[in-house]
């Protein structure tokens, strides 16, 4: 693309000129006759008022009439026969009263429509087959784009005698610039200049894209109303948008004769399907190019796009190789590197010289990391919190920041040009591109780009075509097309980095909490088993109190020797359970095997001794419970704290009842202990499970460790356990085991 701005002052608004409907005007160029037919009859129905002139017929002589009175027999079943083949398109050499011409037939919305152009001439200025050789050769001779179009300005001049020649290129904005010119001595140059946008509004781009060679033979014609104006067949105006002959809008006349341009020429480059460019030829004086003229500059115009479309994807394929490479490199240092500014900022690459630009930034995670030519700390903060993050696309560009974000001006020797590029919430890499002060040529001020004609009541083209000269400030350097394609690939690499990193991050956080874990665990152990010494001390010598001086003590001392006694049994209780956790906390290995749960529930209710302990309680055990498999040694300790607790938590009811069995949950054997005894409170259901964790006071004796140990034991069989409860009706512990026979014997 070239380096034209994108901003362009702003324009006299050509509307009325964007929406002429230039397809239907019902007037033709003088210099053919336009003939309409219907094409099952091939009767006249409509016909060019300038008959006469060509014809010796008027156009109300013709009306209603065979063509075949007009071209003869012959043509006339030749021209019947193609559009049975439905190939009305080529052109044909008729003869009409002695006159040769070619008539060039088209269909159009149901109408034949016939442009016939005399062939008075025989003159072949250029005999186009033999140079077409020589114009190959100097297309492919030429290595850079410019120089390509420089040798299309020279054979075009060649071929057709234009007084002038020039290649148009257009920007992403579709303002032109003349990049090549070929002329007649002592004539102005346009070489350089810019011609804005509206010049060619969009719908005569359209028809370019569609025709690709429009002419206009003379500038000053008187253009041919075409009778009846109004279709008789269809009752519409005619669309004749691909007739040779069209006439010119009146508004595109006029800026031509501003411009002293007698007749023009006009074909389009179109590269990769869009259109590129054109060939602009201007005439001083009339100029007609016949049909055969017109197809070589059509077959001309299409080498050279053809070329054009190569040399623009060579720099394109090669700058994308470029950048390739280094997005590659940036990949490699982002392997070694955990810090992502030095992954992206490298001593080797960096992610500046990704993208052509004058400097970048990076923000990741609250932090800054500039490069290059960029704006302050301070801007950058200001322009991403009230400029970016409010944008709703996560990839933005602009050459021209200021003009988007006016407190940018501060900075637009760094950063006119701008391209951001979201990686995540606040993660965001950012290019800038520092102005670029031009100066251009406008052909003519753009400011006084048309006016109103109060003759014609309509808009006019401007009058001056004197060259402009206007200082741009704030924009930068175009970027190229494949900026943002190469941004997106960084972004997928930049993702991964930093997804890998946070996975890194999480992994090195669990093995320190499961090393914390030990260690409490471990400290634990330790204290406790340290405790147990100089408690059995205690133990003893309340004993030896009691035997010995127990006479000597008062009844409130022996009170409070009992009670002594009690909390030394209680603190012995709570060493045991602490210890029996921690030691279930690191053995590893399970001894598993069947286990008979009715056999293991007798010995536990005998531990218990229950029937002395309880005597109120009925304890209901199913039949048949199935064995489980695991750690007897642990499922014994299972079970115990479960009836243990199921017995304390119930023996203030009346009548404490127990039930232990079997149910099948969700395909699973699941194991439960009822009861009816006081229940659980809903928002201690979970916690219980959790060391130290009591929902009762004092008044039942325990050390909130005996459910810890039972979801332990339960995880080590990759079980699950959980309580159903209901304050002061009783609770139903659940629990299965879910140790798979391989990994059990792995265990072992
Ligand atoms: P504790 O030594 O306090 O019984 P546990 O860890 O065995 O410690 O139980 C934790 C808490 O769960 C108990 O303090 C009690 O509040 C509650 N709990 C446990 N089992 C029952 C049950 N069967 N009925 C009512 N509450 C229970």
């Amino acid at each position: 693309m070239p380096a034209g701005p994108s901003t362009y002052p702003d324009q006299v608004n050509l509307d009325n000129c964007a929406k002429e409907p230039i397809h239907i005007i019902g007037k033709t160029q003088a210099h053919g006759v336009l003939i309409v037919c219907d094409p099952s009859t091939l009767k006249i129905t409509q016909a060019g008022e300038n008959s006469e002139e060509f014809f010796g017929l008027s156009a109300a002589q013709l009306l209603g009439q065979e063509l075949e009175q007009l071209i003869g027999e012959d043509s006339a079943v030749d021209l019947k026969d193609r559009i049975s083949k439905e190939d009305p398109n080529l052109s044909l050499e008729v003869n009409v009263k002695q006159r040769q011409f070619l008539m060039l037939p088209h269909l159009s919305h149901g109408h034949l429509i016939l442009d016939f152009e005399p062939q008075d001439k025989q003159q072949r200025p250029y005999d186009f087959q033999k140079q077409l050789t020589s114009i190959l050769n100097s297309f492919t001779a030429a290595r850079t784009v410019e120089e390509l179009c420089d040798s299309a300005a020279v054979i075009t001049k060649e071929m057709y005698g234009y007084h002038r020649v020039m290649i148009y290129r257009f920007d992403e904005d579709w303002n032109g610039e003349v990049i090549a010119e070929q002329k007649e001595e002592g004539m102005e140059s346009w070489l350089g200049l810019h011609y804005p946008a509206t010049d060619i509004p969009e719908q005569s781009r359209r028809l370019f894209l569609k025709h690709r060679v429009r002419v206009i033979t003379d500038v000053n014609y008187t253009p041919v109303p075409i009778i009846p104006e109004i279709s008789p067949v269809t009752g519409e105006p005619l669309d004749i948008s691909r007739s040779t002959l069209r006439a010119v809008s009146p508004i595109h006349i006029e800026y031509l004769k501003n411009m002293e341009v007698g007749a023009s020429l006009s074909a389009a480059i179109v590269v990769k399907g869009k259109l590129w460019g054109l060939i602009a030829c201007h005439h001083k004086s009339r100029k007609y190019l016949d049909h055969e003229q017109r197809e070589h500059c059509r077959f001309l115009t299409r080498i050279l796009s053809n070329e054009l479309t190569l040399h623009v994807t060579k720099n394109e394929i090669s700058n994308f190789e470029l950048s390739e490479n280094i997005r590659r490199q940036l990949v490699v240092q982002m392997k070694y590197h955990k810090d992502l500014f030095k992954a992206l900022n490298g001593d080797t690459v960096k992610f500046t010289e990704l993208i052509s630009c004058g400097g970048g930034a990076m923000f990741f995670k609250g932090r800054w990391e500039r490069s290059g030519n960029a704006p302050s700390k301070e801007q950058l903060e200001n322009l991403l919190n009230n400029f970016i993050k409010p944008q709703s696309k996560s990839l933005f560009l602009t050459r021209n920041l200021s003009s988007l974000f006016p407190e940018a001006d501060a900075y637009k020797s760094k950063a006119s040009g701008l391209l951001s590029l979201k990686i995540a919430d606040n993660k965001y890499i950012f290019w800038f591109k520092p102005e670029v002060v031009q100066i251009v040529n406008w052909g003519g001020n753009p400011e006084q780009k048309a006016f109103y004609n109060e003759k014609e009541k309509r808009i006019s083209p401007r009058k001056s075509f004197k060259k402009w000269s206007e200082k741009l400030t704030g924009t930068s350097e175009p970027w190229r097309d494949m900026d943002k394609n190469i941004a997106r690939s960084l972004r997928e690499n930049v993702s991964h980095f930093v997804l890998a990193q946070q996975r890194e991050e999480i992994t090195a956080l669990n093995k320190k909490l499961v090393e914390a874990n030990k260690e409490l665990e471990l400290f634990s152990y330790g204290l406790s088993h340290d405790l147990r010494a100089p408690i059995r001390g205690m133990e003893g010598f309340l004993n030896i109190l009691e035997e010995d001086h127990g006479q000597e003590l008062s009844e409130e001392g022996i009170k409070m020797l009992r009670m002594s006694r009690e909390l030394t049994e209680k603190m012995n209780d709570l060493i045991d359970n602490i210890l029996e956790y921690s030691r279930l906390s690191h053995t590893e290995g399970i001894d598993a095997k069947e286990v008979d749960v009715s056999e293991l529930l007798q010995e536990v209710l005998q531990l218990f001794n229950v029937t002395k302990s309880y005597p109120a309680a009925t304890i209901e055990i199913e039949d048949e419970i199935p064995e489980m498999y695991g750690d007897r040694r642990m499922l014994f300790q299972l079970w115990a704290n479960l009836l243990n607790n199921a017995l304390k938590y119930s023996a203030t009811v009346e009548e404490p009842k127990l039930a232990i069995g079997v149910k099948e949950i969700e395909d699973r054997q699941v194991y439960f202990v009822k009861d009816n005894g006081i229940g659980i409170a809903p928002e201690f259901r979970k916690k219980i499970f959790e060391t130290f964790q009591r929902a009762v006071g004092s008044k039942f004796k325990g050390s909130g460790i005996g459910l810890a140990i039972v979801k332990k034991i339960v995880e080590k069989h990759n079980g699950e356990v959980w309580v159903e409860s209901s304050p002061g009706k009783g609770s139903e512990f659940y629990f299965y085991l879910d140790l798979p026979k391989k990994k059990l014997e792995e265990t072992i």
